[in-house]
């Protein structure tokens, strides 16, 4: 048999980060200048209309902040109880203005926005890892999260070009939620059509850069005919190449709004080149999936995000033959074995502040598929992307403020028993003493057909 490249390896180092907690209590507005001064130096100004006693940079980046940010003496990062890491004056008093350099960072950084991406035609910063949300104190009584929205200005250095993904101005522009990866370069690197800005590092294995665009295009045709049109600015797709001999290819990325952003690095060796095609492939599926599926729940629903993710491209991929669909039974075995000591220590209730963030991915996709075979209680059994269909019909508060119920409720319509809802419900809130025991209950209870021979699970479609 031939063997099969871990397609596991990429989805466990592409991070997709949920953050909307604020209270809904206010906003702060003001201007954020970015200035490329030269090579890989920044500045960084902050002009805020409110004081504030924090910003929220996103999951701890220990490493990234303390080789590439310069802040003035007065100020500190702090990581608190919520795993998130916040930029703060040392005296705790707020502030509105807030001037320091950065310096680019080239590594890939996991299960946190990635900060930068660096191309041989030029460089993207993140602006999302520059202020999530930020705190604010009420009469010196109460700190409150507040909505962080300040206008951004880029300036570029001599003779570079400025891409802002979906604008065309570079002055005051406003930038969703978790931010944007906006391109200082030359103006050669980015391949554009109608829907589409692609910029493709120079020296990408061609063995593998041939099949970027065209998988792309089909992909988004895809996922436009299959989930909702979630794209209405032009998609944005950034990938870079890293040298490196002393590994076999290997790629991971993020994704946000309409865009993301891929890492990669490592030989291609002639005899590998098929798989490690199917492996990017399957990373461009994962990551666009992410900018069409429904946006459900915080960080408590992870393993919807990157279950339903890795689910989603899955079955696109198979349905477009890019795919047999034995890649899909031996993963679906696979997710069974790995996760089962993991289910032990943690619930999927955010396994990812214990730790164990693959779980999101493997146990996720597991959930989603008793969820599909569940919904088959009223005679047709609905696959993902009717489910994700289905639960962008919900309200954006649902969706934010209860996502379980949302889910639930999306089941119950697509047909599904309230005894299902509830194992797959009991299944994702717990961890448990007995995983084995416990898959075979959410199966049970949901119709999943299965054998279970030793520990190999077969589930066929
Ligand atoms: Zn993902």
């Amino acid at each position: 048999m031939k063997k099969m490249v871990k397609i596991t390896l990429v989805s466990l180092i592409i991070g997709f980060i949920v953050l909307n907690c604020h209270d809904g209590f206010g906003s702060v507005g003001g201007t954020i200048t970015v200035v490329h001064t030269n090579n890989e130096n920044w500045i960084i100004n902050y002009n805020l209309d409110k004081k504030v006693v924090g910003i929220m940079l996103g999951p701890e980046t220990k490493t990234y902040h303390e080789s590439s940010w310069n802040l003035p003496e007065n100020f500190e990062l702090v990581s608190e109880k919520d795993g998130y890491t916040w930029l703060k004056r040392k005296d705790s008093k707020g502030f509105r203005k807030l001037s320091f350099n950065i310096k680019t960072y080239s590594e890939m950084v996991l299960y946190a926005p990635q900060p930068f991406t660096v191309f041989d035609k030029g460089v993207s910063i993140n602006t999302g890892p520059l202020g999530f949300s930020c705190k604010v104190n009420l009469f010196g009584i109460s700190e409150k999260i507040y909505e962080f929205l300040p206008l951004f200005t880029f300036k570029g250095a001599k003779d570079e070009k400025i891409i802002i993904p979906g604008e065309s101005k570079t002055e005051n522009v406003s930038i969703p939620d978790l931010g944007s990866f906006v391109f200082f370069g030359s103006k050669d690197a980015v391949e554009e059509t109608e829907n589409l800005q692609l910029i493709i590092d120079d020296d990408f294995p061609q063995s593998i850069q041939k099949h970027i665009a065209p998988t792309v295009k089909r992909v988004m045709a895809y996922y436009d005919k299959n989930l909702r049109h979630a794209i209405e600015k032009k998609l944005m797709i950034q990938m870079t190449y890293e040298t490196d001999t002393t590994v076999q290819y290997l790629i991971g990325g993020n994704a946000q709004n309409n865009q993301f952003s891929g890492k990669a690095r490592g030989t291609v060796a002639e005899e590998d080149v098929e798989e490690l095609v199917l492996m990017n492939k399957a990373f461009l599926a994962h990551e666009m999936a992410h900018i069409w599926q429904v946006k459900l729940g915080e960080d408590n629903m992870r393993w919807y995000a990157e279950g339903g993710a890795d689910l989603l491209s899955y079955r696109a991929m198979i349905d477009m033959d890019i795919m047999k669909e034995d890649y899909l039974i031996n993963r679906i075995n696979e997710c069974f074995t790995e996760s089962k000591t993991e289910l032990e220590k943690t619930s999927l209730e955010a396994p990812q502040i214990q730790g164990y963030p693959q779980l999101n991915y493997t146990a996720g996709m597991l959930t989603l598929i008793a969820a599909e075979f569940a919904t088959a209680a009223d005679g047709t059994r609905d696959d993902i992307f009717k489910i994700d269909r289905e639960l962008g019909k919900t309200s954006i508060d649902s969706l934010n403020n209860f996502p379980q119920e949302a889910f639930n409720k999306t089941l119950i319509s697509l047909g599904a028993t309230q005894e299902s809802v509830s194992a797959i419900e009991y299944f994702i809130h717990n961890k448990h003493e007995n995983p084995h025991k416990a898959y075979m209950n959410l199966f049970n209870k949901t119709g999943v057909k299965y054998e279970v021979n030793e520990d190999r699970l077969l589930i066929r479609e």
